[in-house]
């Protein structure tokens, strides 16, 4: 079996398992949340030996080059030795405040001390500590200044927990990023544009639609946030102020079944771009109603806020 050698420590891989998992089980520290290949906490490098071409998809190709893989797709076939990525692929933050937004969400905002260049709307994984990672949606845009997170509180869950009860302003953290498609492209300014989210899925859209904004897009916009209870809902007054200010942007703060509330208000969809995020279920469901009431396939952007694995 494949042995793997990480600064000081080596451990034999069993059968079929990947680096991830050998590094764990011989309790050598990796930071890791997805474990599936697709939020890329768990990069690593490789200094000597081969790995399978599948640990290094979706990476960047200067990544690549230098030998980048994630270690919790990769089963190497021939022994391999792995360091740390460098610094410039992680970039250290200091938290500049937490303020509720509603009973259980957080906004989180950060200082970064180095360069990061992003798109409203993608995500970040957020890194505390040596190994606890998670991915979080973007909801500033590029000119606010401190990067802002929208964190709802997950009942023992590790990073909202240590976020709502334990962290401080200036405690030191990292990140690594960004990620994902679902972000808004300037270009046809007079298309019609419908975002849609529950919870804390709302953060992602919060910048994709300033940027749009922003960027001078004409055509209508509607907004709708979805939650369980009233209380659920935040930054309503920031956003009926935003759409008091945009005579083509329209807000709907919804306790109703959201896709109810969509078909509602727009039943033809023909022409839209879209853009869902939140909880997993909702955003599969929504996708299939936005494509049934007419919008094509490749004009729906999506992030599954899907739970880490670790
Ligand atoms: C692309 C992407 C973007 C994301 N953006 C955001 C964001 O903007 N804001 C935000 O708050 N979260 C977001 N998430 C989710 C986030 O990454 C964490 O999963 C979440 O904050 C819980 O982490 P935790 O450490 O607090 O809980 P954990 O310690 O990971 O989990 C605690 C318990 O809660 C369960 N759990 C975790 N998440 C869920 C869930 N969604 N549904 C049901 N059970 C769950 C776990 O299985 C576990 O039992 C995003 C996820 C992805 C993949």
């Amino acid at each position: 079996m494949p042995t793997v050698t990480f600064g000081n420590r080596s451990c034999e891989l069993a059968q079929g398992e990947t680096v991830l998992d050998g590094l764990l089980r011989h309790d050598i520290p990796a930071v890791h949340a997805c474990k599936t290949g697709s939020c890329g906490s768990c990069m690593l490098r490789a200094v000597s030996g081969q790995v399978p071409e599948v640990s290094q998809i979706g990476l960047k190709d200067a990544w690549r080059a230098r030998g980048y893989f994630l270690p919790c797709v990769c089963r190497p076939t021939e022994d391999i030795e792995i360091g740390e990525t460098a610094g410039d692929i992680r970039v250290a933050a200091r938290i500049a405040s937490l303020v509720p937004l509603s009973g259980n969400v957080l906004q989180v905002r950060l200082v970064l001390d180095g360069p990061f260049e992003f798109r409203a709307g993608q995500y970040l994984t957020l890194i505390a500590g040596d190994t606890l990672a998670r991915s979080y949606s973007i909801a500033s845009i590029p000119s606010d200044g401190p990067l802002e997170l929208h964190v709802r509180r997950m009942p023992n869950g590790q990073m909202s927990t240590w976020l709502f009860d334990d962290a401080h302003e200036g405690d030191a953290v990292r990140i690594q990023g960004p990620s994902g498609e679902c972000f808004y492209v300037p270009g046809r300014p007079d298309q019609p544009l419908l975002l849609v989210g529950t919870g804390t899925g709302l953060a992602p859209l919060y910048g994709i639609v300033r940027d749009a904004l922003a960027c001078g897009h004409r055509g209508p916009i509607h907004l709708f946030h979805g939650a369980l209870r009233p209380e659920g809902l935040y930054l309503v007054d920031e956003l009926n102020a935003l759409a008091a200010a945009h005579s083509n942007f329209t807000y709907t703060p919804t306790t109703d079944p959201i896709e109810r509330a969509v078909a509602g208000s727009i039943p033809k969809l023909d022409g839209y771009r879209a853009f869902v995020c939140g909880d997993p279920a909702v955003v599969q469901l929504l996708k299939r109603k936005i494509f049934l009431a007419g919008a094509a396939m490749r004009e729906i952007h999506a992030d599954a806020f899907l739970p880490s694995a670790a």
